[in-house]
């Protein structure tokens, strides 16, 4: 904006305060005025009352009452009961006293109308700032010249921009275009991103499909040259094919139900429940599939939750499954619930079992994250049950806590904070 025309802007604002503040100081003098008069009569009143009360011993409303004000030498008040009796008292002293204090009074009033009149301005060009910024920006914005060419330049800019492959970002050096290049260029990076988690998705997902299809392809081939007519080898053929393609099966549930979760397209169905039945469920469960493990049951009060129970017995299922796969047989496997000292209902399962290195914690809830030991390449599955997991707690609102320690066991707790 030029120069002239901000002087010309800040001389409007300064008489618009000026006229705000001519109306505040009226205001405060009627003010004082208001209160001078309030504080003159109700004096009057009390020292009329006592004077009669001393004269009389008592109030009689019936009483005759004058007062003569002016001149103050002679002013007076008189007072006639219905008994004759006459009452005449001086009011010389008592008026040069009223007078004396609003006097007083007045200078006191009249420092803070001098203060509101001199700053007064001043403090609502303040409070108008603000105003004065969005009303300055406004015009700004409204005299703004869009001329053709920047558009254009904006426009090849965006063109030439790809928001998948590259890591360009738009920059056309222009001050006015600043605020939508950096809309853009934040856009960009959020699709980029996403594309990101997409591509090695699908990338992860292929690599862990070819494994069983490739055992199958195998088996199939090695029926196809020695198998038709070798038991043996047909048995194990069958037996391996089967093991894989229901692998595959799983796989592909769970790859399908992450799909679906991240799209928003898994919906919850909340609704309240016991988590001490959701519990007990998972546990008759577990002890009929796993002969192995020694399974047991700890809990100290009834909690009742809102959320999805299938959802969340899915993950307690999910915990337990891993807390089999990495724990010896007869080893002890525990699933607990209760509420924590913040007032949250959790659920956890501790074992027993081989424990997670201290630099995997961090990584067990990514997709397709196995550690790397033997035990997790003999029985680990495909690395996406806690990613569901977590998936499943996130959407309640949840949290994991995990504490582990090698070969002596881990515990894996869930919490839901909610009003219980
Ligand atoms: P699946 O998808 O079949 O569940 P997974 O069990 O390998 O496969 P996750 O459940 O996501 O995958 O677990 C990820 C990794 O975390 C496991 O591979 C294992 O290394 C480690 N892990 C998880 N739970 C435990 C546990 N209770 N004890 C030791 N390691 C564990
Ligand atoms: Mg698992």
């Amino acid at each position: 904006m030029s120069r002239s025309k901000r002087k010309q802007k800040n001389k409007n604002v300064t008489s618009i305060a000026i006229k705000i503040n001519a109306i505040s100081v009226r205001k405060l003098f009627f003010k004082f005025l208001i209160i001078n008069i309030a504080l003159m009569a109700i004096l009057t009143v009390f020292w009329c009352l006592n004077a009669e009360k001393t004269f009389y011993g008592e109030l009689v409303e019936t009483a005759e009452r004058s007062f003569v004000f002016y001149p103050i030498e002679t002013s007076k008040y008189t007072v006639v009961w219905d008994n004759g009796k006459t009452m005449v008292k001086e009011a010389k002293d008592f008026l040069y006293m009223l007078r004396q204090t609003v006097i007083l009074l007045g200078i006191v009033e009249l420092v803070f109308l001098l203060e509101e009149i001199i700053f007064g301005t001043a403090k609502v060009r303040r409070i108008l700032k603000p105003l004065n910024e969005m009303a300055e920006t406004a015009s700004r914005l409204s005299n703004m010249t869009f001329d053709e060419e920047k558009f254009q330049n904006l426009e090849d800019a965006i063109s030439k921009i790809s928001p998948v492959i590259s890591d360009e970002r738009i920059s056309i050096g222009d001050n006015e275009l600043q605020g939508l290049e950096d809309a853009i260029n934040k856009l960009l990076d959020r699709m980029r991103e996403s594309y990101r988690q997409q591509a090695r998705f699908v990338s992860d997902a292929s690599h862990e499909l070819r494994t069983p299809i490739s055992v199958i392809q195998g088996y199939a081939n090695m029926l196809d040259r020695w198998g038709k007519n070798d038991e043996s080898v047909l048995e194990e053929s069958i037996t391996a094919i089967k093991c894989e393609s229901e692998n595959m099966k799983n796989l592909v549930e769970q790859l399908l139900f992450l799909a679906r979760g991240v799209n928003g397209k898994t919906q919850l169905t909340i609704g309240r429940f016991s988590l001490n039945d959701m519990m007990k469920e998972v546990l008759e469960e577990s002890r009929m599939i796993d002969k192995n493990h020694t399974y047991n049951y700890i809990d100290s009060e009834d909690i009742s939750i809102l959320g999805d129970v299938a959802l969340l017995k899915q993950t307690a299922r999910i915990l337990v499954e891993n807390a089999a796969k990495y724990t010896e047989k007869d080893g002890f496997i525990t699933l607990r619930i209760g509420i924590n000292d913040k007032g949250e209902a959790y659920f956890s399962i501790q074992d027993t079992g081989i424990g997670i290195d201290e630099k995997d914690v961090a990584h067990i809830f990514e997709r397709f994250f196995r550690a790397d030991t033997a035990r997790v390449r003999k029985d680990g599955g495909t690395g996406l049950g806690l990613s569901i997991a977590k998936w499943i707690v996130d959407s309640h609102r949840g949290y994991f806590s995990i504490l582990s320690r090698k070969e002596i066991g881990t515990r894996i707790t869930v919490f839901l904070p909610q009003k219980l």
